[in-house]
């Protein structure tokens, strides 16, 4: 039962567990036989919120607890957290106490208080505060290296010396900063990159730059991510870099009217690790396998493919496929929270809706939503982009997945992007835009050295 435990409090996916299912059933255990066992672990799972699907995951592990068989090679979990925020050692309201408690209420697996360095004259003093503790959120020491050219966070699995960083700093050297960071067994992310108001990134991109943050607080107002980090983004990828994208709340108020606008894990980085620690996070966060939500409990979109053609969708995000005349992709898009199956099948565009949204440019956001309000059977628009360009687009109501093939060549990469109506009140929806989730991508051949 322990075991039961472990996956609800992990969120570990049911489509991970294909073939334990398979297993499960030529066992003919049933899952009347985990009721005989623990009636009370039954009621839980069915009274659990957050992730509807995982009553039949765990009747499936409990099946294999009781046929004795091996949990699947390469088992991992997707965790959700939050990679940016502040507080009273830097400019936030809130002391770190206060900031953890708020992430344990949101249920978060992982987080990072990342205090600007320049406050505390480069020494992370957030990292003993006692308040910066907690038996429920695997906590990351974190902090944003802050420079008049940019900022960007670095993120460790443990304190470290923080002082090359800080030399990197004060002589405006953000290469020297990452590789302080990476000696540090640290990452190194650039900040809200093209940042319209304040803050742009102002440096060359680091050789040893791990991720950009793409979604940095709202997605629409005040940072327009859309033309400010995805564009910063994709040319990297387009020139070959495989860098993660995440995302970053950059929250600093829990308290008073700012409080009402940001909100902690709005948006949501979810990570694909292979553990509930730190270094696993890390290590998915290196990997690419990632993927942002505008909230912790909004649906989750990912992008997969079959490499080997055997009919499951092994290749994750960060991950690469090879060569392909015909390579098979999924997209699908999984419930967090309390929302719904999708009741109706998705439906793809056609060539003309597809140039219409195409054609729409800057605007695209209304263009891709304009009929949401109107036509509640087709509330989402999946979106999935080749190299940087709208290649496939369909209407769904909920989550559920399509399949299809596309000719993928070595360098190409495949991403997405999920619109619609976030779940808030309509002020803050001209805020946060209609952008529901954005997947990093799947890469085709080897990387470039
Ligand atoms: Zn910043
Ligand atoms: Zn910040």
């Amino acid at each position: 039962m322990r075991l039961i435990e472990a996956v609800l409090k992990n969120h570990i996916c049911p489509k991970r567990l294909k073939m334990v299912r398979i297993n499960s059933t030529e066992g003919k255990a049933t899952p009347g036989a985990v009721n005989n066992i623990e009636p009370n672990a039954m009621k839980n799972l069915t009274h659990h919120k957050r992730c509807p699907k995982l009553e039949g995951c765990s009747i499936l592990l409990a099946c294999l607890v009781l046929l004795n068989l091996p949990f699947p090679a390469g088992a991992g979990q997707w965790l959700r957290g939050d990679l940016h925020s502040h507080s009273t050692y830097s400019d936030g309201d809130s002391p770190p106490a206060d900031v953890v408690a708020e992430a344990e209420r949101l249920g978060l697996d992982f987080f990072a208080l990342t205090d600007h360095d320049g406050s505390m004259a480069g020494v992370p003093l957030h990292w003993s505060d006692p308040g910066y503790v907690s038996d429920e959120v695997v906590l990351l020491y974190g902090m944003e290296w802050t420079t008049a050219l940019g900022h960007a966070n670095v993120w460790a699995a443990a304190p470290f010396d923080y002082s090359p960083l800080w030399a990197a700093h004060k002589s405006r050297d953000a290469a020297a900063a990452a590789l302080a960071a990476h000696d540090a067994g640290a990452l190194f992310s650039i900040n809200h990159p093209q940042e319209f108001l304040v803050c742009p990134w102002n440096y060359p991109v680091p050789s040893e730059a791990d991720c950009v943050e793409i979604w940095n607080a709202m997605y629409s107002l005040p940072g327009m991510n859309r033309m400010a980090a995805h564009m910063f983004w994709d040319d990297l990828l387009l020139q070959g870099r495989r860098i993660t994208a995440v995302g970053g709340s950059d929250t600093h108020h829990l308290k008073k009217w700012m409080s009402l606008i940001y909100d902690m894990a709005m948006p949501t980085t979810w990570v694909w690790a292979q553990e509930r620690t730190a270094e696993a996070i890390l290590a998915g966060i290196k990997g690419g396998r990632v993927t942002i939500s505008y909230a912790s409990d909004a649906l989750r979109l990912e992008l997969a493919a079959d490499a080997d053609a055997d009919g499951g969708f092994e290749t994750m995000m960060g991950d690469a496929a090879p060569e392909s005349t015909e390579l098979s992709l999924q997209l699908s898009i999984t419930e967090t929270g309390n929302e719904i199956r999708g009741a109706s099948a998705p439906r793809e565009l056609g060539t003309d809706e597809l140039k219409t949204l195409q054609a729409s440019g800057m605007s695209f956001q209304n263009a891709a939503n304009k009929n949401t309000a109107a036509q509640l059977s087709e509330r989402y628009l999946a979106c999935v982009y080749k190299n940087g360009k709208l290649y496939k687009a369909w209407r769904m109501n909920g989550a559920g997945s399509v399949e299809f093939s596309a000719p993928a060549r070595e360098g190409d990469y495949f991403r997405a992007e999920l619109f619609g109506l976030p779940r808030m009140p309509l002020p803050l929806r001209l805020l946060y835009g209609y952008m529901i989730a954005i997947t990093n991508p799947v890469y085709i051949g080897a990387a470039e050295q």
